[in-house]
């Protein structure tokens, strides 16, 4: 995908509080109290129903280790993706000393920690605590927060979406409400771009060009608008009324789709009866997408490479070959940046603050050592989930697998897929971490076994065995028209 220049935002329009002020097609000016009136407290229903899940979610944290094929793993979350340099020190500390020497980095930009030793718990909750990576106990699973992560380091005029995103990491933690969250409910600040509004996120904030920001739940692309000001405590305010509408409707859900239809349909008005109780002016939006891009272009990541910042700085974006670094890594990318890392969802990292007459070495010394660094390397775009050996679930060793297919193609100087639609190699049919929109399924069936298709294409898939024709058989699925 090559990169393209954002569409410059109207500087004229009118600031912040311009959020409540009609629009003329798109904003529907209503009473957020009369919008409850009219789609009742059916919103809340009183009778439980058949439950759609009788436990709590299992997600691994920070202090709740899941037991792994390979050794305990642990999911550090990390708001915005964001490190300091400090900060930055710690998980490297914990992945050297206590486990496989690797950091895994999520879909949603958190950063995972494996083999780990089953004793190691204490120690590196003290790691973390100490580098202010684990601000609390009881809310530490529930820290999901993806932000744009080129806000503000590229020319596109941004939203401050990291602010947002550390204020809301701030009232999360305070709410004791929301430790009752689960751990794979996700928040989504999005700039305006599209990036991160893509991820299907339960609550979604969507800068505007306005300067106002639509608070979004599920995959509503309507919401009330607020101003930025209020949005972080907007979007603590949607999780909570979700929370309270899980558990009137006895459903157990833990994210926002789970929710049976008529209360999924009945969020969106509670949420603007609630914005409306805590003095949060509003306005309905009846169709927010992000406005700056085509809906073609919604859920891009960073492409890998140099990005000129406004500061004159450079940011460099590189990507972790098959979403794994190793400590060394690491280590060279907090060298090389000069400000906060950013993880992004896309298990990449922004590394800040390069200067200009120095990015050209320093992207070929991040290449050298491994990293992705520009759209046409083979391994771009390419991902796989954890597979066998750490795995029990896996049918494969996906990640060898995925390894000799990007060789082989290299290997014979063949088309690798590259700059067609992402892949995603699974050991089972579960596809963990598989990314979002059209993407190459490549799912195993055992031993040496794969099933391939196009998601979102609705062909059957192919079934081929490892080898050069696998290899060739994804390269060729990459490389389907985007429109067919
Ligand atoms: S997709 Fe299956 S094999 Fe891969 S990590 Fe998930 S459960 Fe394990």
């Amino acid at each position: 995908m090559p990169p393209t220049s954002p569409t410059p935002v109207n500087r004229d329009e009118a600031p912040l509080r311009a959020a409540v002020r009609p629009e003329p097609r798109a904003a529907v000016r209503e009473s957020p109290r009369a919008a409850v009136r009219s789609e009742p407290r059916a919103a809340v229903r009183e009778s439980p129903r058949v439950p759609l899940r009788e436990r709590g979610d299992a997600c691994p944290g920070a202090l709740r280790l899941h037991a792994a094929d390979d050794g305990r793993l642990a999911r550090l979350r990390l708001p915005a993706g964001l490190l300091t340099l400090r900060q930055a020190e710690a998980p490297a500390d914990a992945a050297e000393r206590l486990g496989d020497g690797h950091l895994d980095l999520t879909s949603r930009g958190n950063v995972q920690l494996r083999g780990l030793d089953e004793s190691c718990g204490a120690e590196l909750a003290g790691l973390l605590h100490d580098a202010g990576l684990l601000p609390s106990e009881t809310h530490e699973r529930v820290r999901n927060i993806v932000a744009s992560p080129l806000a503000g380091l590229d020319e596109r005029p941004s939203a401050d979406v990291q602010s947002w995103a550390a204020e809301l990491d701030g009232l999360l933690c305070a709410s004791a409400r929301a430790a009752a969250l689960s751990g794979r409910f996700l928040f989504a600040l999005d700039d305006g771009r599209g990036d991160v509004a893509a991820l299907g996120a339960d609550v979604t904030l969507l800068a505007r060009r306005d300067g106002s920001v639509v608070v979004r739940t599920g995959a509503n692309r309507s919401g009330p608008r607020v101003a930025p000001e209020d949005a972080p405590r907007a979007a603590l305010l949607a999780a909570e009324t979700f929370l309270t509408l899980a558990e009137a409707s006895g459903s157990g859900a833990w994210r926002v789709r789970e929710l049976p239809a008529e209360d999924g349909r009945g969020l969106d008005a509670a949420v603007r009866a609630g914005l409306a109780d805590a003095g949060i002016a509003t306005e309905y939006v009846t169709e927010a997408p992000a406005q700056d891009i085509g809906p073609e272009r919604e859920g891009e990541p960073p492409i890998p490479g140099p990005v000129r910042s406004p500061d004159g700085t450079v940011a460099l974006s590189v990507h972790a070959r098959l979403g794994r670094l190793s400590v060394a890594q690491w280590r060279l990318l907090a060298a090389t940046a000069n400000g906060p890392l950013r993880v992004t969802p896309w298990r990449g990292v922004i590394v800040p603050g390069v200067a200009p007459a120095a990015a050209g070495g320093v992207l070929d010394r991040l290449r050298t050592a491994g990293l992705i660094t520009d759209p046409g390397s083979p391994w771009y775009g390419v991902g796989a989930c954890t597979g066998r050996p750490g795995c029990a679930k896996a049918l494969a060793d996906v990640r060898s697998d995925a390894t000799a297919a990007v060789s082989h193609a290299v290997a014979h100087a063949v088309s690798h897929g590259s700059g067609g639609l992402p892949v995603h190699w699974s050991g089972c049919a579960r596809r963990c971490g598989h990314p979002r929109g059209r993407w190459v399924d490549v799912v195993a069936t055992g031993e040496g076994r794969y099933d391939i298709s196009v998601q979102g294409q609705g062909d059957l898939p192919s079934t081929t065995t490892t080898g050069p024709e696998l290899a060739d058989a994804v390269a060729a699925a990459r490389m389907t028209p985007m429109t067919r």
